[in-house]
């Protein structure tokens, strides 16, 4: 029967510590959360700046729901378009220092929406080899070429470029790597975007927020402006704390975006609550030096902390702080016993990392404090 391979399939997921478990939260997931009745400390969420329980952010969805109502009830270019999402996407464009933006339900949304939309059949992608999976599933999506090169490779990726007799190319990037936590070197890949005339797509999903002057995100952080190649996308459901994502970019490639883009264009509009409670939370990004500050003070703590133990951070400075463990079954036992702790620490596995290097993803949050933070390091350091 057709659907007796799905059984086997998921025997062999199991097989393989693979299955993926979802856990039904009882209270909202800060660096706390409420699981079958027990409350766990939370190193899990992209909460980044803590911001999702942020009553000014309620407050904006209460007001918001009752002068707009819940839904949009069209999509954005037939009827859903309202007031608060035009005024969300000129913040966000002014914010980032692009000349305009466009808001996107989500982030794997905008992904899978932009790519397509400047490349086709016949151009090549050259994309880094640990790029987000909405990023791939976007160039799969636009029939280009898809050609990858080693981790942050710039040497490699320039030979690639120099090779290429495509007729458009794109360079594609994570800003912040969602699994390692490590940056783009966005200096160099705008240089080489310039010098092979190709666009460069920065998705600064895991930057937006916490990098760069006032939060501005990676670009901000790598002292890059924006140049007519370059198109942005931030996401809004992590430090921003709410959901949906934005890009940003020239006059051109934006109102290109709204004309081509399927996944914005085929889609009801995201409710205006979430446009206002977004605008709300870009406020407080943009005055948030302190949490930024102690989001930093908390990250220095955990790498001390750690320094000297068996536990080997990877090299990042960003909220994400992974432990490399290594095999599935290896990481599910670290992250049981961290459970039996009341800490939640989640394993992320292959294929969202490579096969064997199967780790702990520390997410660290402002809403976090340093005595939170010391339970974790001691929790690990008995473990060892
Ligand atoms: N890009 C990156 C790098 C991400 O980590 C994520 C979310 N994990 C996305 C895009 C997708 O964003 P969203 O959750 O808003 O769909």
């Amino acid at each position: 029967m057709i659907w007796e391979e799905l059984t086997r399939q998921l025997q062999s997921l199991s097989e393989n510590n693979l299955l993926r478990q979802r856990k039904t939260l009882e209270s909202a997931c800060s660096t706390q959360a409420v699981i079958d009745g027990r409350t766990v400390l939370a190193f899990c969420s992209n909460d980044y700046l803590g911001l999702a329980s942020h009553p000014a952010l309620a407050d904006a969805v209460c007001a918001s729901a009752r002068q707009w109502g819940t839904g949009s009830g069209g999509s954005h270019v037939v009827s859903g378009h309202m007031g608060p999402h035009d005024a969300l996407e000129k913040a966000l464009a002014g914010f980032v220092g692009a000349d305009r933006a466009l808001f996107y339900s989500t982030g794997y949304m905008a992904n899978v929406g932009v790519v397509p939309t400047l490349v086709g059949r016949g151009d090549a992608v050259f994309a880094d080899r640990l790029n987000h999976a909405s990023l791939i599933d976007a160039v799969q999506l636009s029939r280009a070429e898809h050609r990858r090169y080693a981790h942050n490779n710039m040497e490699q990726l320039e030979k690639m470029l120099a090779a290429s007799d495509a007729k458009r190319k794109l360079i594609l990037t994570d800003a912040v790597f969602s699994m390692d936590g490590d940056l783009a070197p966005l200096k160099a890949l705008i240089g080489l975007a310039e010098r092979y005339d190709a666009w460069l797509v920065v998705d600064d999903a895991h930057g937006f927020g916490v990098l760069g002057r006032e939060g501005r995100g990676s670009l901000d952080h790598a002292g890059l402006s924006f140049s007519p190649r370059l198109v942005y996308v931030g996401t809004l459901g992590k430090a921003a704390g709410v959901s949906g994502a934005f890009v940003a970019g020239s006059e051109t490639v934006i109102e290109w975006l709204m004309q081509r883009s399927r996944s914005y264009i085929f889609t009801t509009a995201t409710s205006p609550v979430m446009a206002s409670a977004i605008l709300a939370s870009l406020e407080l990004i943009r005055n948030g030096d302190d949490r930024r500050c102690h989001l930093q003070a908390l990250i220095d703590r955990l790498q001390r902390g750690l320094d000297g133990s068996k536990w080997k951070l990877l090299p990042s400075f960003t909220a994400i702080q992974p432990v490399v463990v290594g095999e599935n079954d290896a990481v599910l036992n670290v992250s049981a016993e961290l459970a039996k702790r009341n800490i939640w620490v989640p394993a992320i596995r292959p294929p969202t990392v490579p096969k064997g290097s199967a780790r702990l993803r520390i997410s660290l949050s402002a809403a976090h404090t340093h005595e939170q933070v010391a339970q974790l390091v001691d929790a690990l350091r008995e473990m060892a």
